[in-house]
C-alpha cells in the first residue's frame, strides 16, 4: 500500500531538524510521496533543494495569506521566474495560497490581491494550486470563477460545507482530508468526508500542525498519515487499500505526478 501526503511542512527546520530521518520513517509507514507547500519566500530555496535531492518529494512554492508582513512585491516576480524555469527544480503546484478570514483584523484586501496575483502566475505556468482557506470559501470560489482559473488543485485541510466542497470539485479541485477527521467531535467534516465522491479525495497531514486524536500534545509527522487513511476508510465503510488506491490516483492526476 502506498500513500501520498499532499500537504506536509517537512522542510521547516524549526520543527523537523532531521529531514532524512523523518522521510525514512514516512517511507517505512508507506508514505512514499510528499508535497511540500511554500509559506514565505525565504523558505523556497530549501524546499526546492529538498525536492531535488529526495525521491518522491515535490514542491509547491507560494506565499501564504497569513504571512503578509513577510511578503514583498518582488517575491511575486521571483515566483513567476521560479515556476517558468525549466529544470529539475520545477514546482508541481503553487501553494499554499488563498484567503484566511479566521483571525480578526486581517487585511482582506491585501490577501485578495496576493491571492489573485498568484492565481495569475499559476494560470500562466499552467500549474494547479494548493489552497489554504478558512472562513472564506465563498470568496475563494467566486475569485476562481471570476478569474476563469482552470488548472484546479487541492483545497488543503478542507473545513467548509458539503455544498462548498461540491463547488470546488466542479472547478477541478480535490478535497484535502487531514487529521481533523480522527476526532469524534468533528462530526461535520466526518460526514462530508464519508459522502464526497471517490475522485475528489486526497490525504494530507499538514505536519507539524493538526495533531491526530491519540497524539495530542505531540507534533504531527507524515508517518501518521496511515491513521488518517484508516479513519477515512472506516467512515466510508471500505477497505483501507481501496481508499489508499483512489486517494493516490487522485493526487497524481491533480498534481500531474508520474505513476
Ligand atoms: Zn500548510
Amino acid at each position: 500500500m502506498e500513500l501520498i501526503d499532499t500537504h506536509c511542512h517537512l522542510d521547516l527546520q524549526e520543527h523537523f531538524q532531521r529531514f532524512e530521518a523523518e522521510l525514512a520513517r514516512a517511507h517505512a509507514a508507506g508514505v512514499k510521496t510528499i508535497i511540500l507547500p511554500g509559506v514565505v519566500q525565504a523558505g523556497w530555496k530549501r524546499l526546492l533543494q529538498l525536492c531535488n535531492c529526495s525521491q518522491g518529494v515535490f514542491g509547491a512554492p507560494g506565499l501564504h495569506p497569513l504571512y503578509l508582513a513577510y511578503h514583498h512585491p518582488h517575491h511575486l516576480q521571483e515566483l513567476q521566474e521560479l515556476v517558468s524555469a525549466n529544470g529539475s527544480q520545477r514546482a508541481v503546484a503553487i501553494g499554499e495560497i488563498g484567503l484566511d478570514y479566521y483571525p480578526e483584523n486581517v487585511d482582506r484586501t491585501a490577501q485578495q490581491e496576493l491571492f489573485e496575483q498568484q492565481l495569475q502566475i499559476a494560470a500562466t505556468a499552467r500549474l494547479p494550486i494548493l489552497l489554504h482557506v478558512r472562513k472564506a470559501h465563498d470568496q475563494v470560489l467566486a475569485t476562481i470563477r471570476r478569474k476563469h482559473f482552470t488548472q484546479g488543485g487541492i483545497v488543503h485541510a478542507f473545513s467548509g460545507s458539503y455544498q462548498q466542497a461540491c463547488a470546488y470539485i466542479k472547478l477541478g479541485f480535490g478535497i484535502g482530508i487531514c487529521g481533523t477527521i480522527t476526532y469524534d467531535r468533528a462530526q461535520k467534516i466526518r460526514k462530508i468526508a464519508a459522502q464526497l465522491p471517490q475522485e475528489s479525495l486526497v490525504l494530507e497531514t499538514d505536519a507539524p500542525d493538526i495533531p491526530l486524536a491519540g497524539h495530542r500534545g505531540e507534533s504531527n509527522h507524515p508517518q501518521f498519515l496511515p491513521e488518517v487513511l484508516e479513519t477515512l476508510a472506516s467512515l466510508r465503510k471500505e477497505p483501507g487499500e481501496v481508499t489508499a488506491g483512489y486517494t493516490c490516483a487522485n493526487a497524481r492526476r491533480i498534481l500531474n505526478l508520474a505513476d
